[in-house]
Order: C-alpha cells, then structure tokens, then sequence
C-alpha cells in the first residue's frame, strides 16, 4: 500500500531502514571492488576503448595546503612543495604510459582535475599536465575544462596557470562563511577572499560557478546555515551544491576533531537542508537531483529538465560521455564492463608508476545485472523515476525480475517512498530527501556488506 505523501515521517523512515547509505556516485559502489581485479582487468577495459568515442578525464590532486577537518576527500596536507611537483611528473608518466598502450589518442569531451586542491599547483605544473593530456587525447572543440579551487590558495601565478588550462567551469569550496563554523572545520575562509577569486575566475573566461555549501556541520546553527546561503546567493553562481556532512571518523581520521556534540541531529539536518532548499529554490534556482540548484539556463539545469542527467564519481554532471578515465592515486575509471580503482597512497602509487606498472590496484567486472541495477539507481538519483518500459526496451528480458521487484516494492512500501502510475516507478516529491535510501532497495551488494557508508541526509 502507498502511504499519503503528507503521512512521510523522515525521521522514523530513517530509523526504520536503516540511516546510512551509499552516495550512488557508481554502482556497485567502490568498497565492492575487488583486489584481485587490478591491472589485468584494466588492461582488458582498456583494450575496449576507440579512436572516435570522446571520453571522459579525471586527473586526482591529492594535496592541500590546510587539512580541513570535515573533509572526506583522498587528500594529505602538505607544506613543502617538491613531493607535488614529483607526484605531477608521476601523472605525466602515467598519461603517457595511457597512451602509448592505447596506441591512438582518443577524443576527450570533458577535463576535471579533483582532490584534494588543484588550484594549489604552480603554474608550471598545470603546464606540464596540459601538455601531456594534449599528446594523449585530442580535445573536442567544446571540451568542458572543470577544476576545484579552494580559494584561499588560489595566487596570480595559480591564476595564471588556470587560464592557460582555459577553464570553463570552476567548483568553489565554501562551507559555512560563519567564522564560529570555520574555527570548528578549521577552514578559515572570508567572503570577501572568495568573492574576488570568482571575479577573478570570471575575467579569465570561466563561464560557470559552482559553489559548495554544507549543512549538518559542527556549531552550524540554523541563522548560520541561513546566512550563508544568502551570501552565496550574492556571489551569484550559476549552480550550487547543497551536500550534507558525512561524519565518518571511523574512516576519516582527522573528523574525529570534530566534536560529536557539536554536531546537529538528525531532525536539525533534515530541516536545515529542506529550508536551504525552499531558499534557493525561492532565488531562482532550479532543483537537481537530490542536492544540487542550477539556474535555468546552465547545463546541469537543461539536462535534468530533458531527463539527460547523470550521474558519476564526481557526482551530477551533464557529461554524457560513458567512459571515465581517472589518472593519479586513488582516482576511479569508468569503462564501458567495469570499473577500475588506482592505488591510494602517493607513495605507493609513484613507485607503480616509476617501475612502469599500471596504477591500477583494485576493480569490478560488472555483469548484466549490474547494468541493470546501475541504472535504475542512476535514474532514481537522477530523475527520481523510472520508466519502467524504457528499461525493458535497454536491456530486454533480462531486466523482467527487475521491473517485477519495482511493482512488487511500490506495491508493499508503508511509507509512501515509492509509488507506480501506469509504467513509471517514482519517488513522490515529499520523499526526495530520502532518495537514497529508494535507491538502495535495487543494491543487491548491500545486503549482507561490511561497508560502513554516511547518513541518507
Ligand atoms: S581544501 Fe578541500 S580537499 Fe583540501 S582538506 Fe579542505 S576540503 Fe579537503
């Protein structure tokens, strides 16, 4: 029985199916890839790649200058600058050992370089990166080029070395602007600092902002959260990410300088992210997916309106390339059949990378079934629905348990999360916050898993 949509009490939801959940940025999710699955699976995906699909590219930057304590992110703080420099030549040698498998240089369609903090590179660096990605794929003309950027090391020379990358979009870390909040994060960080790298970023022909905000932090009050929301309004990005914090100290070492009673409840989260949302939403922006707010005319907006959202290991995007190839340690690639992890430590991953080995340390062979739940979490994610003819129409009769096991949850659900109309399976608005937990009913690796994952809000 479908529950009324005004009867949803996400709190006892949460408590009943349990409150931690993947975030679905690949299914199956990275804690199920295999160990014994490393290089020769990547060299077999590899083998499946061709001279004129454009691909994806993912560089991973693991350093940062300040370690915030929130963060979840493959990263380590650094104050010298010589093992950065050492680890870009490592990225160089393994975009160049790419290629030279490959033996042809494959389109790219899209760039981001992640981390931990980009935009902590020297100029110099950014060269040698862009150097070595122009012998080894052959940029599409309308080539989207992303970088994250912690703007409070972003200098005239790390400018400079973004302008050349000729960057398109840009994600700006900001947090909370409260400097109560700040001290809690230790991520110091003015308004005023962020305001002129935007400028900054936007004289040097960056086209989009996307800014990140977080709520559930420590000491975060509701006026605090408020109040940033406002100035990141003012700051008039194009699209703004609206995540929750992940609180997993038993991951993430350094968390565990945030204070357990500093942080707000379950209750408190759900209100604050909810009220965020009816802020931006009141701005102008338009929702995307469960946490993301674009204006009308930005592409991640257009392609959550045309139902052409998707969804990967950096999160939303409107790439629609299939094919991800993550260099650097740690980063993740998706191929057409699998998913490939590199090694995670820098060390460990230089020396791979020196003795002319694959950094490739763990991975998944995905078989139908796969496919199949992939991509209905996908569209969960994505569109909160799914068309439950158009799967039949992919995948054939493969996907008839599938579709079964859809009718068959919509048709038992007591909380009103999932409902069907006609051949549609979806997740009514008053149950999007809870979107994930949807999503993890189709995730036959969960049952019976010992991966620990964050809050479903
Ligand atoms: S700057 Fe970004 S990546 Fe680095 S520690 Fe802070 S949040 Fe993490």
């Amino acid at each position: 029985m479908n529950a009324p949509v005004a009867a949803i009490d996400h709190r006892a939801v949460l408590a009943r199916h349990g409150a931690e959940v993947p975030r679905y940025t690949s299914y199956p999710t990275a804690p199920h890839f295999a160990a014994d699955a490393g290089p020769a699976l990547w060299s077999e995906l590899c083998a499946g790649l061709d001279e004129d699909t454009p691909v994806s590219v993912y560089l991973h930057i693991p350093f940062c200058d300040r370690l915030c304590w929130f963060c979840g992110c493959h990263t380590k703080q650094t104050r010298r600058y010589d093992p950065v420099e050492a680890y870009v030549g490592s990225l160089v040698e393994e975009i160049a050992a790419f290629r030279a498998r490959l033996g042809f240089s494959p389109r790219l369609g899209a760039l981001h370089l992640g981390g931990g903090s980009p935009s902590f590179l020297a100029a110099g660096d950014m060269a040698r990166l862009s150097e070595a990605l122009q012998g080894a794929f052959r940029f599409t003309p309308d080539a989207e080029i992303s970088v994250e950027i912690d703007p409070s090391d972003v200098t005239p020379q790390a400018l400079a070395g973004l302008r050349a990358l000729e960057l398109t979009r840009a994600s700006i870390g900001v947090q909370d602007f409260s400097p109560e909040v700040q001290a809690a994060i230790n991520r110091p960080q003015s308004f005023e600092e962020t305001r002129d790298v935007i400028d900054e970023l936007r004289a040097s022909g960056c086209v989009t902002i996307n800014v990140d905000v977080l709520y559930g932090l420590p000491l975060q009050t509701p006026e605090r959260l408020d109040a940033t929301v406002e100035k990141v309004i003012e700051l008039q990005p194009e699209r703004i990410a609206l995540f929750g914090y992940a609180h997993v100290p038993h991951v993430k070492k350094h968390q565990t300088m945030i204070r357990d009673e500093d942080l707000p409840g379950r209750a408190a989260r759900l209100a604050d992210a909810a009220r965020a949302a009816r802020t931006l939403t009141g701005a102008g922006f338009e929702p995307v997916g469960i946490d993301h707010f674009a204006r009308h005319g930005d592409r991640l907006a257009k392609a959550a309106r045309a139902g052409a959202l998707r969804r990967n290991f950096q999160g939303y995007t409107a790439d629609p390339h299939e094919t991800l190839i993550g260099f650097g340690a740690s980063a993740i690639s998706r191929f057409f059949g699998g998913h490939i992890q590199n090694i995670v430590p820098t060390g460990l991953y230089r020396e791979a990378i020196a003795a002319g080995r694959p950094a490739a340390l763990r991975g998944y062979r995905l078989t139908r079934d796969d496919e199949i739940r992939g991509h209905m979490i996908e569209r969960l994610m994505c569109d909160f629905a799914i068309d439950l003819d158009a799967l039949l129409a992919r995948f054939g009769l493969a996907a008839e348990p599938h579709v079964r096991q859809a009718l068959r949850l919509a048709a038992t659900d007591e909380d009103g999360l999932a409902q069907v109309a006609g051949r549609r399976f979806f997740i009514p608005p008053e149950a999007r916050p809870l979107t994930r937990i949807v999503a993890s009913w189709f995730d036959a690796h969960l049952q019976g898993g010992t991966a620990r994952y964050s809050n479903a809000v």
